[in-house]
This record gives C-alpha cells, structure tokens and sequence, in this order.
C-alpha cells in the first residue's frame, strides 16, 4: 500500500517540492540549531543561559525552564505547518534525529532522585479528531524514546476550544479565556506527582500555553515542569 501510493502521490520535500523525501537534503541544512546561550528564560523570555527560569521569575505555579531546539523559520515552518498524517511520521523521526546532544543535556531528566515523565500539550479532541493526530505527542514520543523517559499523555486534557479573543467583549472575559484551558486528571497524576515533568510542546510563541499548562500541573501537586518544544 505505501508502495502504492509512492507511485501515486510521490514524495516531495515539503520545504521545496522536490521529488524525494518529505524532507530533502537541502532542507535540512537550512534547520537552525538553538545554542544553549541562545537559550530564554519561559517566563520574561530575555536570554538565561541552559533555559532555566531566573531566580526573579520564579514562583509557585511558574514553569521552570525552556529547551528549544530550533529556529521556527524557514523550512521548519513549512513542515510544521503543512505536515499532514501520512508523512507526519516520518518527518518527525528524521527532524528529531537532527537534534543536537547539547540540547538534549539541558533538559533535567532526573530531579531529586525522580525519574522525569513527557506529559504532550494535548489538542482539543475535535481538534485532534480533525486532523488525525496531534503533531506535539508524535514529537514528543520519538524524542521520549530517543531520551528513554516515560509518556503519559493522558495526565492533562485540554477541554474546550478557545474563543478567538476579538469575539469576547470585556477584558475579565478575555482573562479567563486563556486560563484554564487545560485539566488534570486526577487519578492518573497522582501516580506520578513526585516525578519532574517535561511539557512537550511542536511550536513555542507567546508561551501561554506552556504557562497554563504548566501552572495547571503545579496546581495539582507537581513540582517541578521544563517545557520542550520542537521550535521556537
Ligand atoms: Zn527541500
Ligand atoms: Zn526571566
């Protein structure tokens, strides 16, 4: 069947069009590494060498860190944005595994003796259902196998969709828009609440989400949240 549709629809690099691989060579030479020094605090995000949150943006329900491991430009752009289920895997696994070590040890695996578990930020399941899969859990998936941490997708659900915000007339509406759009399912998170979290997400913004999310997780007991994103 793949075979099939090879000759079918034949592969094109989904950064250039040519006939080949969904992400040619070429392509991928024009992916940017993110330095650790290019790194940024998730909170103010002004440059913190590692990702870490500064001392100053701490606080109780705050995330932790931020490992980003490239530059949301160009081909990578492209691909997130027009990946569709048939290729998405495979674009994922060679993506990752362009990833370089350095970003990788940033990452806290282990805190406090506890194992880390990859929590993905989940779609709406409309969402989801509409497009066939959520891109952040296959990413985050294949970087969990390369890392040898644990996933548990099913830890956080995200429970309504959004409402653009030009539609929401006063300003505590606007607020209350954006918190709270994620839960913790109580039962599965509480077999897991000693162990650091790493909140995987594909693309890294305005970082609203990763803040909400992370905030609902601390809110429910965890500790310690690093979010880590495909691209920011
Ligand atoms: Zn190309
Ligand atoms: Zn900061």
């Amino acid at each position: 069947m793949g075979f099939l549709l090879d000759i079918l629809l034949p592969r094109r690099c989904l950064g250039c069009g040519r006939v080949g691989e969904y992400v040619c060579f070429s392509c991928r030479r024009t992916l940017r590494a993110i330095i650790p020094s290019d790194s940024v605090c998730p909170v103010c995000q002004k440059r913190a060498i590692g990702g870490a949150t500064h001392p100053v943006c701490r606080g109780k329900w705050r995330i932790d860190g931020l490992t980003a491991f490239f530059r949301y430009w160009g081909v990578l752009r492209r691909v997130l944005k027009t990946v569709k289920y048939r290729s998405a895997f495979d674009v994922a696994g060679r993506l990752m595994a362009l990833v370089p070590l350095t970003s990788h040890n940033l990452i806290p695996l282990v805190k406090n003796g506890f194992p880390a578990i990859l929590v993905p930020i989940p779609l709406h399941l409309e969402r989801q259902r509409l497009r066939g899969f959520n891109q952040s859990e296959l990413f985050g998936r294949i970087f969990a196998s390369a890392a040898a941490v644990q996933v548990e997708p099913g830890i956080l659900t995200r429970f309504r969709m959004t409402v653009p915000q030009a539609d929401l007339s006063d300003r505590k509406r606007r607020l209350a828009n954006i918190r709270g759009v994620f839960r913790v399912n109580k039962p599965i998170a509480d077999k897991y609440i000693r162990q650091p979290v790493i909140l995987f997400d594909d693309v890294y913004t305005t970082g609203a989400t990763l803040s909400d999310a992370a905030a609902t997780l601390k809110r429910s007991g965890f500790r310690f949240v690093w979010g880590v994103v495909l691209a920011r």
